[in-house]
């Protein structure tokens, strides 16, 4: 199986790695092609058997409570994205010259194989943090343009479905997780976006370098545009390293004045450089920073970048305002819970590393900050520094808070903090309760905890969920 279309699959050995959200959808997809499907999965739990049952049901093998043995005969390995490249399975299979094909990959060779349903290109969009807020804002322009589209990938719409469903789609808006990448051998995007790039996932990827190579993959082979952050040189150098088609240009965004070949920002106006007729002198106006929702910095490089994919695609500029206008955020990414005796209350449970939290700090000027939770291993003192001058302090709550009030300790000693020293469901209430205390009409009480959610919650949206009844209590009783 080379790099092109399997238009074959009858009687073909594949083995699919991991029962779940990809593997089940792919097991049954590649049964109803032809092929000799075999899922391999490390657990035996009750969901585990109660899926491996529905799957033999329909004539799928599963091997449960193994998923490191390489099944004699296997011609081909599909894999749930999250499974590790070291794991022994995928060693087996190198062993074997067989191919490994994420779930993205697959997507990627079945397109084309419905007949009468159009082959839709793909816009890529991948980075540390903001990909699904960008790729979200991306369908949107692409919506107001009139195009029949949906954001896919780690988001919405599955790509197995959008490929091979009966909706018929001009353009997609695809998400991309660094796992899906490393997994995507074969992918070539019309055009894509790497948002930026701060170590994330590296006891996965073994090295800041392998997670940067997986991202970069994004670019490999493109059409007609690589969209790189001009603030950020890593994403810009991924550009450089990859191999793309004749005549695929660079696009950088940037919050600063653009140059050519550039979308920027000049006076609260998204401006395009690089589309336009003479981007030696000429420049267009896509949108007003207010219509992007909310017109944080760190979001405003989201729109942008999601404009440059637009344009790439030869969307005209009044529909990247209009989708722009028309995209609301998911929850939990800063979201305005409400104004409190002159406070503002922000949810962006959602920051849940130190890069993404950085950035929604450095979209306020004063602020409380509530943070904290488990810390993956990050390390503290950078964000802290960055961001010690807009504290007007801080409430740390969860696992691994120690590892943030030391940073403070060293980068803001004059901060005062509040540490809470509880994992109860009351403790968000008392986390807003003395954020409330420390915040001066004017101020922003920032949820941002850089921090993962499951010490205290079932989830980051359970955390958002949580902090903004609190808010609610604060409010009825002001
Ligand atoms: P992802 O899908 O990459 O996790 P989201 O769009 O869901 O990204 O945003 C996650 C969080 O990352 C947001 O709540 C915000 O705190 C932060 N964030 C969003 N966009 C950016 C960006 N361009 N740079 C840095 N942080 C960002």
């Amino acid at each position: 199986m080379g790099s092109g279309q399997v238009t074959d699959w009858q009687g073909k050995h594949v083995t699919v790695a991991g029962l779940g959200v990809s593997g089940v959808p792919a097991a049954k997809v590649l049964h109803g092609l032809g092929a000799r499907v075999t899922v391999v999965n490390d657990g035996d739990d009750a969901r585990a058997r109660e899926q491996a049952a529905a799957l033999e049901a329909l004539g799928v093998t599963v091997r449960l409570g193994d998923g490191a043995t390489l099944p004699e005969g296997t011609e081909l390995v599909v894999t749930a994205p999250g499974w590790q490249p070291d794991k022994p399975l995928f060693l087996a299979a190198e062993r074997a010259g067989v191919p490994v094909w994420g779930d993205v990959e697959l997507a990627w060779r079945l397109r084309g194989t419905v007949p009468g349903k159009p082959v839709a290109p793909w816009l890529c969009v991948t980075g540390t943090n903001g990909k699904t807020t960008t790729t979200q804002m991306l369908a949107s322009i692409l919506r107001a343009a009139g195009l029949r589209t949906a954001a896919v990938g780690n988001i919405g719409v599955s790509l197995l479905d959008a490929v091979l469903g009966e909706e018929p789609y001009d353009v997609l808006a695809v998400e991309l997780s660094s796992y899906q990448l490393h997994w995507a051998p074969s992918l070539r995007a019309h055009s894509a976006a790497v948002l930026n790039l701060a170590p994330d996932h590296l006891d996965w990827h073994g090295s800041m370098e392998a997670y940067a190579r997986d991202k970069g993959r994004v670019y490999e082979g493109n059409q007609v545009a690589c969209v790189y952050n001009v603030a950020d040189k890593a994403t810009e150098d991924l550009v450089r390293e990859a191999d793309v088609e004749e005549g695929c240009r660079a696009i950088g965004f940037t919050l600063g004045t653009p140059g050519p070949s550039q979308l920027g920002v000049v006076d609260g106006i998204l401006i395009d450089r690089a589309f336009v007729e003479n981007r030696r002198e000429s420049a267009q106006e896509l949108a007003e920073v207010s219509d992007v929702n909310p017109p944080a910095p760190h979001n405003i490089a989201n729109a942008l970048a999601a404009a440059a994919l637009a344009r790439a695609f030869g969307v005209p500029p009044q529909a990247v305002r209009d989708g722009l206008r028309a995209f609301t955020p998911d929850a939990h990414r800063i979201a305005h819970v409400a104004d409190v005796d002159g406070v503002a209350y922000v949810d962006d449970s959602k920051a849940t590393n130190t890069h993404a939290a950085e950035a929604s700090l450095a979209a306020y000027g004063s602020i409380v900050w509530i943070a904290g939770g488990l810390a993956k291993g990050a390390t503290f003192d950078e964000l802290v520094a960055r961001s010690a001058g807009r504290l007007r302090g801080v409430v740390l709550i969860g696992a691994d808070r120690a590892l943030i009030r030391e940073a403070l300790a060293r980068h803001a000693p004059e901060v005062p903090v509040v540490d809470l020293d509880r994992t109860d469901t009351g403790a968000m209430l008392q986390a807003v309760q003395e954020a409330a205390r420390l915040a001066q009409p004017g101020d922003t009480v920032l949820l941002a905890p850089a921090c993962a959610s499951m010490d205290m919650f079932a989830n980051y949206n359970k955390r958002g969920d949580a902090f903004a009844e609190a808010v609610r209590e604060l409010g009825a009783g002001a």
